[in-house]
């Protein structure tokens, strides 16, 4: 129920608004968000990558309502990537397709992860599409068919155990030779399309996990459970991966104590790192990962409503729900 709500929030114009202009809130966000520009982001990733980490940098927002809004958005991306090759920075970038007008122009939408995934290969990095919610799912995996077919074959996806439809997305797509990222999948997603028990989510994710790295050249594991963490561990070592051959993935701000000990072991992991204006969807997803920080949070939108408030404009038009 918490969940629920915390889901349900995460859509609020309202409480997004409150939130923004919260100095409580933002002392919070701080956590889990980088900062507001690219300069915050790419100032972050240099810290993460001395400690031996790889990123992915998302700059945050998603649901663009046309293609200019699309347009600005690879602009940061651009920028990013063009920042990450001259610092040489061990980092990707994490796409949102809808944020890049999947909904507003589907082949306008392809030129533009065509054009990122061009810059990308030039600086020697990935692009990896995240998944969102399933009415877009078939048409995620097809962009990243469709990359291949042009020949950029550093544009990979997330995919989401606790779609029933995912095993079969998950040998589509490592035939094709795409890296992908294996999650649990973050949205309130009906019980005809996805598992709905945590513990079969778990069994789902294991199976796909077993199956990557039996056949997958580059596997990605974006999880903070860690006996999902043990188990893909066991596997890789009962198949005799190496520790170089596959990685973890985790979310900047969660569990960094899990984050250090599996650099400290010789593990890669790559941290999820966020930035953008746009944060407060994304920022209320993780709390209903959590929803122990949520009497917090509420306190903190509580006093959004008292004098401290600063009245800072929205955004137009892009949010975020994971
Ligand atoms: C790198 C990365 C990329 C992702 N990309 C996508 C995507 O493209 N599409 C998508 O739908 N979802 C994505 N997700 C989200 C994912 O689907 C899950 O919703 C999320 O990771 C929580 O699942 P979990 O595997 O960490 O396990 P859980 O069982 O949810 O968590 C395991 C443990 O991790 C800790 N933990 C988890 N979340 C938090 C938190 N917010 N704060 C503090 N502790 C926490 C807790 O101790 C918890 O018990 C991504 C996640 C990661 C890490």
């Amino acid at each position: 129920m918490l969940r629920w709500l915390l889901l349900r929030a995460a859509d609020s114009e309202f409480l997004a608004e409150s939130a923004r202009g919260s100095a409580t809130v933002n002392s919070v966000v701080e956590r889990y968000v980088a900062g507001e520009t690219v300069e915050a982001g790419v100032t972050v990733a240099r810290a993460l990558a001395a400690e031996g980490m790889d990123l992915t940098l998302d700059h945050v927002g998603e649901f663009v309502d046309s293609m200019e809004q699309a347009e600005q958005a690879a602009a940061v991306y651009r920028d990013v990537l063009e920042r990450v090759g001259e610092a040489g920075l061990p980092a990707g970038v994490s796409v949102k397709p809808t944020q890049l007008g999947l909904l507003v122009d589907r082949d306008g939408c392809a030129g533009l992860v065509e054009d990122l995934a061009k810059r990308a290969a030039a600086v020697g990095v990935h692009v990896t599409l995240d998944m969102e919610d399933h009415t877009v799912t078939e048409a995620t995996v097809q962009l990243v068919e469709e990359a291949h077919a042009l020949g950029s074959v550093n544009v990979g996806c997330a995919v989401q155990a606790y779609l029933h439809r995912t095993p079969e997305d998950v040998r589509r797509l490592t035939r094709l030779g795409a890296s992908l990222r294996l999650c649990k999948g973050a949205y309130a997603e009906p019980a005809h399309l996805a598992h709905q028990q945590a513990a079969t989510v778990d069994r789902a994710y294991l199976d796909d996990a077993r199956y990557l790295l039996r056949e997958a050249a580059e596997p990605r594991f974006a999880t903070h459970d860690h006996r999902l963490v043990a188990a893909i561990k066991r596997e890789a070592a009962v198949l005799g991966r190496e520790r170089h051959t596959y990685e973890f993935q985790m979310l900047y701000g969660v569990r960094e104590d899990m984050q250090r000990a599996l650099v400290a072991d010789g593990y890669r992991l790559r941290i999820y790192l966020p930035f953008g204006s746009q944060w407060y969807a994304y920022f209320t997803r993780r709390l209903a990962e959590r929803p122990a920080n949520m009497t917090f949070f509420l306190r903190s939108l509580l006093a959004a409503g008292r004098p401290d408030r600063t009245d800072r404009p929205a955004e137009a038009g892009t949010e975020q729900t994971w």
